[in-house]
């Protein structure tokens, strides 16, 4: 079989293992694959420049979110990936610990990320918060973060006006513990107008895909104009690939489409989709500077198709004003999506667990479903929530 059979054969045959879900599932055990010759392994094609940081980074980064092998981090520096984002939530701060361990021989060669949730309903202390980015270094075993976020930022302004926060980031940037600063959002119609008024963000982290953030764009080159470094995340639309059947005979790989689509918009630096194996790893690098064909477009086509009425665009809130219980109906079923198709069932639970009780869809039995009505993609949105609630309640 000629080198170049053998590439397409091994792109296929991904392709069906993430059609059929299976490609997720290799994560355990999964062992790294055997060295082959640079011109059979995919490698990183493009970089791009991270806004005015001037940090260079390449097209296909690697979210580090659910992740057991930090050797898998290890394998993506090799083909060419040098900008890695966590958090400390991820796997209740293991996320970083893996980073740290599969990325220590090379810290002086990649740039990492790490966000940090804030309760703005709680008081926010300078100095503990100090402590919890220097505990992050120690577990990210570096002596300093590239790139430090405020992670799920629904409203700009309330981290901005926080003096105490402020000052926290201020004085690690002086101290070289962080070079520059940044936020992450489901809320980018509002946190990307808000960016354009603040000197905070450096690198903002969005969602983007090719069923949701249209309407983000023309904000997205803005903040971008003013040398805001742009990532994009969630690019997999729900991520429910795993389960669909119409994609196993696709040409084109979902991921590899889904991928390439985001980065047919030159306004993005980069893209995070989460890695969690060899084969994640060796199929989304083979995207890179990949344009998207017709076979890509036909893949897509196939996927909105089947989960047009599943999917929640988190970003759309349109139910939200409709619930007279003020549920977070998109917050709940983005938590849901993270534990039944992102592999990510801890991270799930966890996120579900901090979310205040009177905003849990605890009445939803009872209702008869305005947020239904409200919802322009038709989601069966009470049954969800019922259900989403019963699978992440422990
Ligand atoms: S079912 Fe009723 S209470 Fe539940 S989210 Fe919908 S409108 Fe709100
Ligand atoms: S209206 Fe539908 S798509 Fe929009 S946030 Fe609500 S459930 Fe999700």
């Amino acid at each position: 079989m000629s080198r170049m059979k053998r590439r397409n054969f091994i792109t296929s045959a991904a392709s069906g293992l993430v059609g059929l879900g299976l490609a997720g599932s290799l994560k355990a055990g999964e062992a790294r694959p055997a060295p082959r010759t640079d011109e059979d392994k995919p490698k990183i094609k493009k970089y791009n420049t991270l806004g005015k940081t001037g940090l260079k980074v390449p097209d296909v980064s690697f979210g580090a979110i659910s992740l057991f092998e930090p050797n898998v981090l290890r394998y993506a520096y090799d083909l060419g990936v040098t900008y890695f984002d966590t958090a400390e939530s991820y796997l209740r701060m293991k996320g970083e610990t893996y980073v740290g361990q599969g990325l220590k021989e090379v810290r002086d060669k990649v740039l990492i990320t790490t966000k940090h949730g804030q309760n703005f309903r709680q008081k926010i202390e300078k100095a503990a918060f100090i402590q919890r980015v220097e505990a992050s270094l120690k577990r990210l075993q570096t002596d300093h973060i590239d790139v430090a976020m405020i992670h799920n930022v629904d409203d700009l302004t309330q981290a901005t006006n926080n003096q105490e926060l402020m000052s926290a980031y201020d004085q690690l940037k002086k101290d070289g513990k962080i070079r520059f600063t940044g936020f992450s959002t489901h809320n980018a119609k509002q946190t990307l107008k808000q960016a354009l008024d603040s000197d905070f963000p450096q690198v903002v982290l969005v969602m983007y895909n090719h069923m949701e953030g249209k309407e983000i764009e023309p904000l997205v080159k803005a903040v971008r104009q003013k040398g805001i470094g742009t990532v994009a995340m969630k690019i997999f639309a729900g991520g429910m690939q795993g389960s669909l059947k119409s994609l196993v005979n696709q040409k084109t790989s979902y991921s590899q489409a889904a991928i390439r689509w985001v980065l047919g918009n030159p306004d993005f630096d980069t893209c995070i989709p989460t890695m969690s194996s060899y084969s994640h790893v060796e199929e989304y690098v083979a995207a890179s500077a990949q344009p998207l064909d017709r076979a890509g477009l036909q893949t897509l086509a196939a996927y909105r198709d089947e989960v047009n009425s599943l999917y929640c665009r988190v970003s759309c809130r349109e139910c939200l004003s409709a619930c007279p219980n003020n549920v977070a109906v998109n917050d709940v079923l983005r938590f849901g999506m993270y534990y039944e198709h992102y592999g990510q069932e801890m991270n799930a639970v966890a996120a579900y667990a901090e979310l205040e009780p009177e905003r849990k869809p605890l009445g939803c039995s009872n209702c008869a479903g305005a947020c239904e009505r409200a919802c322009p993609y038709g989601l069966k949105v009470r049954e969800r929530l019922l259900h989403t609630h019963d699978i992440l309640s422990v």
